[in-house]
């Protein structure tokens, strides 16, 4: 069994509007004040940001306290 965690490989993932291929952009996020560069999947032909559920809230206290560590 592949217990491997779900990472940021998004090969197959496509838009829900236009049925492209999503491609990962860069995105400036603020949360608590503070501004954080992730990599989010998206589609670059109609803009939409993909943000899955794993990087919507639990991930970004992640990587608070990664940043408060250093
Ligand atoms: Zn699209």
């Amino acid at each position: 069994m592949d217990r491997k965690l779900p990472d940021m490989d998004i090969s197959g993932w496509i838009c829900h509007k236009c049925q492209s291929p999503l491609t990962v952009f860069q995105v400036n996020v603020t949360y608590m004040g503070a501004s954080f560069e992730v990599e989010l999947p998206g589609c670059a032909k109609c803009g939409v940001t993909m943000i899955p559920e794993i990087l919507a809230f639990g991930k970004m206290l992640d990587v608070e306290k990664l940043l408060e560590d250093k």
